[in-house]
Order: C-alpha cells, then sequence, then structure tokens
C-alpha cells in the first residue's frame, strides 16, 4: 500500500459490496495518519447481511461436505497468492512488522488447509440399540447462520479460525471485524468471493462492537454466535445472546502465568518470558503478562529479563520486534494502568512510558515494560493487552502454582523446570486451557483446540476439529428395519 493512501473497505452482503453513508475513518498507529474509511454499519445493515445469509444457507449446505472444503482449499491457495498484498494491508492497519504480518498470513493458509480436510472427515458414530431391528447413527448437521464477531490482534488468522469450521460444517456466515483492522477483512471478503463463497454465504458487516456487533447477537436469525475479544464485551454478548438462548462460542481473554523454578533453564525461560509478554507488543489472549519466580533464583532472572527486555526493539520500523499498540484509547488505558500500580507501590524495573523518539512519537508505542509488585496486587488479575509483564516473587513451587490458579482467568500457563515431577505435577494441577512446559504461554496451532476456563471463555474449543463442535449440531439417526433376528 502506497504510504499515504486512504483505501475504502466496504461491508459484503449477498456477494455485493455495498456502504451505507455512515462512515468511520481508520488512522495507522505507525503515525496517527489515516488509512481507511469503513462503513459504520448498524441494526438495517446487519439485518440484511444475516438475511442474505439465510437465503443462501440450504444451498451451501446441499452442496455437501467436500464441495465445500474445495471453496475452503481455493480460499487457501487464494491467501497465499496474495500473501504480500494481505501483509501490507496488516501492517497499514496494526503497524506490526511484517514479519509477524506475513506469519499470520501463513497461520490462515495452514487454517484453510487443516479445515479443508475436515470436508472429508465429519465423522459421525454408529450406535447399538436394545431393539435389534434399530440402526442408529449420528450426523453432524449445521447450525445455520453463524455470526462471527473477533478481536484485532491478528486479524486474518482471527477470521480465518472462525470462518472455515463455520463454511466446512455448512453454515453461512456473517464476519463483524474489529473496526481496527477494516483493510485485512476487506481482502479476506474479495477472497471468499473469488473462491465460491458468493451468493450471501459469506458476508461481512464493518462497524462498531456497540452497534453492529450488538445487533449481530441479538438478531433472531443468527443460529451460532462465536466471539473472541475481551471478557467485558464477552458478558454483554452472553446476556444478549443468552436472552433468546442462540448458542455461543466465547474465546476470551487471559492474565497467562509462566512459572520459573530453581532447577530451570534460566536463559531459556527469560527468552520465553519475554517472547510471551512482549512479542505482538503483549497484544495476544496468550501472553505470559504473569511471571512468578520462586525465591532461590529470583535475583539472577530478574537480570536476565530486564537485560532481554531493554534489547527488545519496540519501534516503526517493519524490521522491529513488536510495534505499536492497536489504537491511542489502548495506549492510554495500559499507561494509566501501568501508573496506577507505581501509585500503589509497585516498582518499574524496565519501561513503563510511551516511546517518544522522532519514529515512534506520533504513533500509539508503549516500551516493553516490567513492573515488579506483590502477588496480591490488582494488576496480577487485570488483562492490559499490551506490553507490560508482572514478576512476582515467590516462595517455592507450591506457592507459585497456587498464585498462578488464583486467578479470574484460566486460558493458557507455562512452567520452565528441569525436574520431570514438578513438570507431570504442572501438567496436571494448572487450571488453564493449555499447560506448557519449558517453553513460552503462546503456540497454537490449526489442529490444536484451544480456549479456557472461568473468565477466558465458556468452554468451547477453537479451532481444531473441535471446533465443530460450535458450528454443527448433533443429530441421532434412528432407522427400523424389519425385524431379523438372525442379523
Ligand atoms: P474487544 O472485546 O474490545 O473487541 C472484540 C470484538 O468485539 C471487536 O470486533 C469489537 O468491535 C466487538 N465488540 C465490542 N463490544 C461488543 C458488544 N457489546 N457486542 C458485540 N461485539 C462487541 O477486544 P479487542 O479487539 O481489544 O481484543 C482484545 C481481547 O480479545 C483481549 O481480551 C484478548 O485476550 C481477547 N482475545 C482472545 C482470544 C482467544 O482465543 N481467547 C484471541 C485473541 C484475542 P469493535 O472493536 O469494532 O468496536
Amino acid at each position: 500500500m502506497a504510504s499515504g493512501e486512504v483505501k475504502v473497505a466496504t461491508n459484503l452482503i449477498g456477494g455485493v459490496r455495498t456502504s451505507p453513508n455512515r462512515t468511520l475513518e481508520r488512522v495507522s498507529p505507525l503515525d496517527g495518519v489515516p488509512v481507511a474509511r469503513l462503513p459504520r454499519s448498524e441494526a438495517d445493515e446487519v439485518d440484511a447481511a444475516v438475511r442474505a445469509a439465510r437465503l443462501a444457507q440450504p444451498g451451501w449446505r446441499r452442496l455437501g461436505p467436500v464441495a465445500r472444503a474445495a471453496v475452503i482449499r481455493r480460499a487457501g491457495e487464494l491467501l497465499a497468492t496474495r500473501r504480500e498484498d494481505l501483509a501490507a494491508a496488516t501492517r497499514a492497519e496494526t503497524g506490526k512488522p511484517l514479519r509477524d504480518a506475513l506469519g499470520e498470513v501463513d497461520a490462515a493458509v495452514e487454517q484453510a488447509h487443516f479445515m479443508a480436510g475436515e470436508g472429508r472427515r465429519l465423522y459421525g458414530r454408529t450406535m447399538t440399540s436394545a431393539s435389534v431391528s434399530k440402526r442408529v447413527y449420528s450426523v453432524r448437521v449445521p447450525v445455520g447462520v453463524a455470526g462471527l464477531i473477533v478481536a484485532s490482534n491478528t486479524p486474518l488468522p482471527n477470521y480465518a479460525w472462525k470462518t472455515f469450521p463455520a463454511l466446512v460444517s455448512g453454515n453461512a456466515v456473517v464476519l463483524k471485524p474489529s473496526e481496527d483492522t477494516p483493510l485485512s477483512a476487506d481482502l479476506f471478503g474479495e477472497i471468499l468471493l473469488e473462491a465460491g463463497a458468493g451468493g450471501g454465504v459469506f458476508n461481512i458487516v464493518h462497524g462498531l462492537g456497540p452497534e453492529a456487533g450488538q445487533s449481530l447477537v441479538a438478531h433472531p436469525f443468527v443460529d451460532v454466535v462465536s466471539f473472541t475479544g475481551g471478557s467485558e464485551a464477552g458478558r454483554r454478548v452472553a446476556a444478549v445472546a443468552g436472552e433468546r438462548l442462540a448458542k455461543l462460542c466465547l474465546e476470551l481473554g487471559g492474565k497467562n502465568p509462566l512459572l520459573v523454578c530453581e532447577d530451570a533453564d534460566l536463559e531459556k525461560a527469560a527468552d520465553a518470558a519475554v517472547a510471551s509478554a512482549f512479542s505482538n507488543s503483549g497484544q495476544r489472549c496468550a501472553a505470559g503478562s504473569r511471571l512468578l519466580v520462586v525465591d532461590a533464583v529470583y535475583e539472577r532472572f530478574r537480570g536476565l529479563l530486564v537485560d532481554r527486555t531493554a534489547r527488545f526493539r519496540v519501534s516503526s520500523s517493519p524490521d522491529a520486534d513488536a510495534g505499536p499498540v492497536v489504537n491511542e484509547r489502548q495506549m492510554k488505558t495500559v499507561l494509566d494502568a501501568v501508573q496506577a500500580a507505581v501509585d500503589r507501590g509497585a516498582r518499574v524495573l524496565v519501561g513503563g512510558h510511551r516511546l517518544t523518539s522522532p519514529g515512534e512519537a506520533s504513533g500509539w508505542f508503549i516500551a516493553p515494560t516490567v513492573l515488579e509488585t506483590d502477588v496480591g496486587d490488582p494488576i496480577s488479575r487485570t488483562e492490559l493487552f499490551g506490553p507490560v509483564t508482572v514478576l512476582h516473587r515467590v516462595a517455592d513451587f507450591d506457592d507459585a502454582l497456587a498464585a498462578a490458579n488464583d486467578s479470574p482467568f484460566g486460558l493458557t500457563a507455562a512452567v520452565f523446570t528441569n525436574d520431570l515431577n514438578k513438570a507431570m505435577v504442572f501438567t496436571e494441577e494448572a487450571s488453564a486451557g493449555m499447560v506448557v512446559v519449558n517453553g513460552p504461554t503462546f503456540g497454537s496451532e490449526p489442529h490444536m483446540p484451544f480456549g479456557g476456563m472461568r473468565g477466558s471463555g465458556n468452554g468451547m474449543r477453537e479451532p481444531g476439529t473441535e471446533s465443530l463442535d460450535v458450528y454443527c449440531d448433533w443429530r441421532v439417526v434412528s432407522i427400523n428395519v424389519a425385524s431379523n433376528e438372525a442379523l
């Protein structure tokens, strides 16, 4: 994308690009300069998209899973062909380094290929019956219209995680991307259309969460809502969807602990802590934002961590280790939370401020930040979604595990130890949807079911084969044949 160019994103409804008169502006987090205009859709546009999806869904379902999978495979191929364009759009709207943006396109491609394979694996079960004349089996059936609402942090993988399992299962889709990522969504829609998911099978409605998002969740013809975002918005979505008993998948926030034991490889632990806390400027649900380090190695680990954090390059360069946070509001929220923790007695070991260097001063850049504080401080229980991690001293492994589990969230958790017993206890006792031994707190792949406990979600999992449970209902088929005792 040429610099200074303002692109126009449109809704995609019934295979046609449309736009209401009301629009929003998206500025680049790199420098605050406008990069896109997008529709500010409201209930009317959402209603049109949902009705288009409802009309298209029976035909899409009747195609059968293998033909649907071919469309998804084609979408994966087109995503790969347009890798550079997609990465440029992602960088323009999020400011993230080019390597990360390219990696996200690759992740969306992998997701398409895995889900295309599911078109040949929509397995059910055969069952015995007390009645010998009865033949019983179960089949997956689509839920109907899927309303998908996603976060801004890794836009293309976020669209792919939900769209491909929803489509292969036979649903029609209405996607509401984040208001902050219209450009990647626009290209994603173009690709889906070209791949063969047109005519209302795949629709996009841009707009604000409380307007377009909420209208989608409330719409009586949306049969399943899948939401990825913060726990606060998740609660509102759950209340609205619950009112009309819609099927619901919630993938929410995290405050993910990384434990360091006395027998750990401290260099590797510090590398993983930095990657977990600061990659993508901490804008990961699986970010390692709570470091629980045992007393015996606390001072040494703290030195390694501070040293590595100071060398982590947050900047506007396409080759940076990480870029800005997604918008000005988010930058202020994070910096205010850091200041509030400092006012309560937390110590800033590194960072703690906005970057004011010439290349970064007009963007939303936060220096990678390590805060040292008590494990009971509220910042240890609050997701910030920025490049901030809190360091806590704990007595021993048991203390660390108890602190890790004392959290409103339960998304991921990691431990660094070379003691097999501690590692095994951790995998069995840590209360999170993903537990890691000797690695960072993030790292999901297309075939792995991801999701969390407590405030991190409602028990559903995406992606992996398990995501088919979000987008399919089970139907049990019971066929009575002429009784034949000899069978
Ligand atoms: P938000 O919760 O602010 O927004 C997520 C999406 O929901 C956006 O599209 C937003 O619209 C929309 N939205 C906001 N309010 C409502 C509402 N009342 N009704 C319907 N839709 C609404 O999250 P962010 O985009 O800031 O993403 C960060 C959050 O996402 C973090 O908490 C992170 O942990 C979580 N996340 C979880 C993942 C997981 O798999 N568990 C993965 C990635 C992120 P808009 O922005 O356009 O206003």
